[in-house]
């Protein structure tokens, strides 16, 4: 096995043939909303009760989607990896649970998850599978109208950013698999690993916008290239 550490970024691209409806396909809408009412901080704050009925429906949708053949392909490397002394990290941009759904044990949800609600006051985090409203009190201080979806906004600073960097150099491998490359810091992994001199891969539909920092890029549906490249890693 050539690669034994590997870290894979993942974005919207590889819930898509599962029936989520990816960012760029919108035209930069999300679901028909501007990302700047319902995804920053100042969205939230203006119209609260807008933002939670945004989340309530993509939660929602979360039970009407199944992990597709890229998810479950992921698993099976994270465990490959781990029988062979290797490690999978993976990272991603999606605030879907499908990765988990899939059977991957680690995820690191760098964009918050859809399942969980962060209170605004004491900053505690607990599991949401339900509708929400701005006035749910937190059930640890108790405060009502704080509680918001655990999700990063525009403008708001990703989670586990010192795991994902140290990861990263500790990698022989970085892997983008469906993401346009827009979004930062996520766009810049590829060239945090190359400048440390670590291989990149990039899996994708099309060309992402930092194409040209990968070392190699395979363009076509997540759903038939992940499967096809995880056999590879495991049978080396
Ligand atoms: P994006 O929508 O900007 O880009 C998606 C990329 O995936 C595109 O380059 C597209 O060509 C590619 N793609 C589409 N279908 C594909 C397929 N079947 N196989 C492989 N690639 C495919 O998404 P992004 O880069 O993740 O950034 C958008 C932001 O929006 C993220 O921060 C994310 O949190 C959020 N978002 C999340 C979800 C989700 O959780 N599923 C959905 C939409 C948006």
């Amino acid at each position: 096995m050539k690669s034994k550490k590997i870290v894979i970024l993942t974005g919207a691209g590889i819930s898509a043939e599962s029936g989520i409806e990816t960012f760029r396909a919108a035209g930069g809408l999300w679901e028909n909303h501007r990302v700047e009412d319902v995804a920053t901080p100042e969205g939230f704050a203006k119209d609260p009760e807008l933002v939670h009925r945004f989340y309530n429906l993509r939660r929602a949708a979360l039970k009407t989607v199944k992990p597709n053949a890229a998810h479950v392909a992921l698993a099976k490397l994270e465990d490959g990896l781990k029988q062979n002394g290797g490690q999978l990290t993976l990272v991603t941009q999606n605030v879907d649970d499908l990765h988990e759904r899939g059977g991957t044990k680690e995820v690191i949800h760098m964009h918050g998850i859809l399942t969980s609600m962060l209170c605004g006051t004491c900053e505690h985090r607990w599991e949401y599978l339900e509708d929400a409203s701005p006035h749910l009190s937190c059930p640890k201080c108790y405060v009502k109208n704080t509680s918001r979806p655990d999700i990063v906004w525009f403008g708001e600073m990703p989670y586990a950013m010192h795991v994902i960097e140290e990861r990263l150099s500790d990698c022989d491998l970085f892997v983008s698999i469906g993401t346009s490359g827009a979004v930062y810091p996520a766009a810049g992994f590829v060239q945090m690993a190359s400048s440390i001199g670590k291989a990149t891969l990039e899996l994708n539909l099309e060309r992402s916008q930092g194409s040209h920092f990968f070392d190699e890029s395979r363009l076509g549906a997540a759903g038939t290239l992940v499967p096809q490249w995880v056999d590879e890693v495991l049978k080396v």
